[in-house]
């Protein structure tokens, strides 16, 4: 195993550790939004019910409210009975008192279909009440666990950047500096696996006798075409090495 090789591995098994990482931390904000618009919507529907029980329970008093003026006229309309002098009055009066009557029936029939209408809504309302403040604290609970998240993202970042900085330290200054300029030209990434003779990252074939010196193992060697470090992932040692740096880095999290 090629020490300087292991290192570039360690450091590119972070890097990619950490662009995931960083990636799921951006999510997160949009997670919270989601999750926020989700319950307003909710709410929004129990805000809404709540105003339809409200009007029920208005229109409600008012057909009282007119039911009791209708029957006080009622009233004043028997009363006027010792009144009358002609028959047509009294006839007249008699109309007027038939009119009442049936204008109260309708009346009632119409309160007795708001008071049933006003129970079934009532319990609905009762029912999404409870249920938005259950969702309401759910919601404060996630936000909370998202906002945890976060910090417990950033404290992996920064123990992911720690160990990069020690491995850098270990890496000859050559290579290290070709290593950095590899990040930051190539899309974050410097090293990649050679299988079948072919670089999996430009996926350009190397020369047959290259890819056979780099199953040897002998020495630190480049891509022909993307120029980024490379090596053959059938060293198994290559691949444990990577898979340690990332359990040492972040298991202690
Ligand atoms: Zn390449």
């Amino acid at each position: 195993m090629n020490e300087q090789l292991k290192y570039l591995i360690q450091l590119q098994a972070l890097e990619d550790r950490k662009k995931a990482l960083l990636k799921e931390k951006e999510e997160i904000p949009k997670l919270k939004i989601r999750k926020e618009r989700e319950f307003q919507e909710f709410e929004a529907q129990y805000v809404m019910k709540k105003a339809e029980l409200e009007n029920l329970q208005k229109h409600h008093k008012d057909l009282e409210k007119e039911i009791a003026e209708l029957e006080q006229k009622l009233s004043r309309c028997i009363q006027k009975e010792r009144e009358v002098k002609t028959n047509e009055e009294y006839r007249a009066l008699l109309k007027e008192q038939e009119y009442l009557k049936v204008e109260i029936v309708e009346k009632e029939d119409k309160v007795l279909e708001c008071m049933e209408r006003v129970e079934i809504l009532s319990k609905e309302v009762k029912r999404l009440g409870k249920e938005v403040e259950e969702r309401r604290s759910r919601l404060k609970q996630e936000l909370t666990e998202l906002d945890e998240a976060t910090l417990s993202i950033d404290a992996k970042v920064e123990a992911v950047e720690k160990a990069q900085k020690e491995i850098k330290e270990k890496l000859d200054p050559q290579v290290r500096r070709r290593c950095e300029s590899l990040m930051a030209r190539q899309g974050g990434i410097a090293v990649a696996p050679v299988e079948k003779g072919i670089c999996k990252v430009c996926h350009v074939s190397l020369p047959p006798q290259q890819f056979i010196e780099l199953q040897k193992d002998t020495m630190v060697m480049n891509c022909p075409h993307c120029h980024r470090f490379i090596y053959w992932p059938g060293h198994e040692v290559y691949i444990e090495a990577a898979k340690e740096i990332i359990q040492e880095t972040l298991v202690v999290q």
